[in-house]
């Protein structure tokens, strides 16, 4: 194991390598992480519900899934998806993005996820290095590209992966490894309250909800990574990234409906995480 980790920190072509065939993997990962979280809430919401209102029926289970189970079929036709056919990006190309049996188009949102999490990991180990912080930065990664596309697609940020962001922020700060420990447990609380009192002075003026509080738990999250500094950069940072694809997809879509805060504080975060010191450095002169 150390002769792999000096190889891999002395060889930084093989480091590449190897960072990025994994991250293939754990984009392949996402992809279902991204599709079934939301159907997992629904059905626990769902059981709850019926434990409410019908406390005497029995809680039907036979369609419980998880991320493990059951087996990632064809959509269509509901034949199991082979191993050989679940290989990252590269099935994809094989197939021809259809479905090896019945030829249902497979969407091509599944490689290019595949390819962002490669490419997003790639930025990492440029930026960081073969370092401790270069490791747990790829985890944040991952878990931010997860949190994007699932408040892109269904408007929630789950507190199944916003609360253990946070904890681990606090967690590798307590060994200062991107601010001190004290920094961490500010950049949470106060993450927390920023957010939390724009909504609030938002619902008092004009009596409507401006955002979810899986937002503000996003931003402690990130607070609890890189300290209470970095926060004003990142609301800051997110609303260009909101401009910017507000305006993209307004012109894709050619309609104007809601779109979710959290991937441009997720997006605005991660910028933030690589390169918050220098774009501070250039903007206080
Ligand atoms: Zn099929």
């Amino acid at each position: 194991m150390q002769d792999i980790v000096y190889f891999l920190s002395n060889n930084p072509t093989a480091l590449y390598i190897v960072v990025g065939l994994f991250s293939l993997c754990i984009g392949s990962f996402l992809n279902v992480v991204i599709y079934r979280t939301p159907k997992m809430m629904q059905q626990e919401w769902h059981n709850e519900c019926q434990m409410l209102l019908h406390p005497e029926q029995p809680i039907i289970d036979d369609s419980k899934f998880s991320l493990s189970q059951p087996a990632s079929t064809c959509p269509k036709c509901k034949t199991a998806i082979r191993w050989y056919q679940n290989i990252p990006l590269l099935s994809w190309l094989v197939l021809r993005g259809k479905c090896g049996n019945c030829q249902n188009p497979i969407s091509m949102r599944y490689p290019l996820i595949e390819l962002l999490t490669a490419a997003c990991a790639l930025v990492v180990v440029a930026v960081l290095g073969p370092t401790v912080q270069m490791l747990f930065g790829l985890v944040l990664t991952y878990i931010l590209i997860a949190l994007t596309f699932i408040d892109f697609d269904t408007q929630l940020l789950p507190d199944r992966y916003t609360l253990p962001l946070a904890a681990l922020g606090l967690i590798v700060n307590s060994y200062a490894l991107y601010t001190t420990p004290t920094q961490a447990i500010w950049g949470y609380v106060i993450g927390f309250l920023c957010l939390w009192s724009v909504y609030y002075l938002f619902k008092l003026v004009t009596g409507k909800e401006g955002m979810g509080y899986g937002d503000f738990k996003l931003l402690a999250a990130l607070g609890a990574w890189m300290g209470p500094l970095m926060l004003p950069l990142i609301v800051l940072l997110s609303s260009v990234v909101g401009a910017i694809i507000g305006i993209i997809l307004l012109k894709v879509r050619q309609e104007n409906q809601a779109f979710a805060f959290g991937p441009y504080i997720a997006i605005a975060g991660w910028i933030a995480f690589l390169w918050g010191d220098q774009i501070m450095q250039v903007y206080l002169g």
